[in-house]
């Protein structure tokens, strides 16, 4: 058992998220606390978030473009070819 350094409750370990830089290998707040630090993070920072995002594509073009080819491959891969008439 471990005690959440925010809401203060006593939670079973399962409770807290794994974080390697801790002396127990485990977060100080417990997976409610912490999904609602990181919800208010986000909401607080949308648009910080989104630009960064926005400014990580722009100077990673090729990455982008990696990553939607091996996306488009994959449902390539997936759906079989359909060639309408070709069955002479
Ligand atoms: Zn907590």
């Amino acid at each position: 058992m471990k005690t959440c350094t925010k809401c203060k409750q006593t939670l079973p370990l399962t409770e807290f998220r794994k974080q390697s830089s801790t002396k127990d290998g485990l977060k100080y707040c417990c997976k409610e606390c912490d999904n609602k630090a990181a919800k208010s993070y986000y909401k607080k920072n949308k648009g910080k978030i989104v630009n960064k995002v926005k400014e990580w594509q722009k100077n990673n073009p090729e990455k982008v473009k990696g990553y939607k080819k091996s996306y488009y491959g994959k449902n390539k891969s997936i759906q079989p070819p359909t060639v309408p008439g070709d069955d002479t």
